[in-house]
């Protein structure tokens, strides 16, 4: 089992720390690993890390 990359950051939409799994507002397990705003936020992270400007 390999968790998900953007699961280094935490999530901006349901606040799950880093290195957990997104929950429902009340705390249910999701369908999805991660919402898509974490994903999205991990992925904008990534390319200013790697100075990937434009
Ligand atoms: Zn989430």
């Amino acid at each position: 089992m390999t968790k998900p990359p953007e699961w280094q950051i935490r999530c901006p939409w349901c606040n799950a720390s880093p290195g957990q799994r997104c929950t429902s507002p009340r705390g249910r397990r999701l369908a999805v690993e991660s919402h898509d705003a974490r994903i999205t936020a991990h992925t904008v992270q990534t390319a200013r890390q790697t100075g990937a400007s434009q």
